[in-house]
């Protein structure tokens, strides 16, 4: 199954991967961009492309 993995040092505040997401995975809370429904994403990698190099990463496990 498909998911993404947040570098929060690198994500920093682009909350743009939010909207982007087709599937609603992402969400903020405290302030922090979190994976929210990791068990609804469906492995586009519009989050990944969409970030700063490195800050998401999809994986599949
Ligand atoms: S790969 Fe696609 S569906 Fe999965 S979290 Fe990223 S944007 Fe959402």
């Amino acid at each position: 199954m498909p998911r993404p993995i947040i570098n929060h040092e690198k994500l920093g505040n682009h909350d743009e991967i939010i909207a982007i997401c087709p599937a609603n995975v992402f969400e903020k809370e405290n302030g922090k961009i979190v994976v929210k429904r990791p068990e609804d994403c469906i492995g586009c990698r519009a989050c990944e492309a969409n970030a700063p190099e490195g800050a998401v990463k999809v994986v599949d496990d």
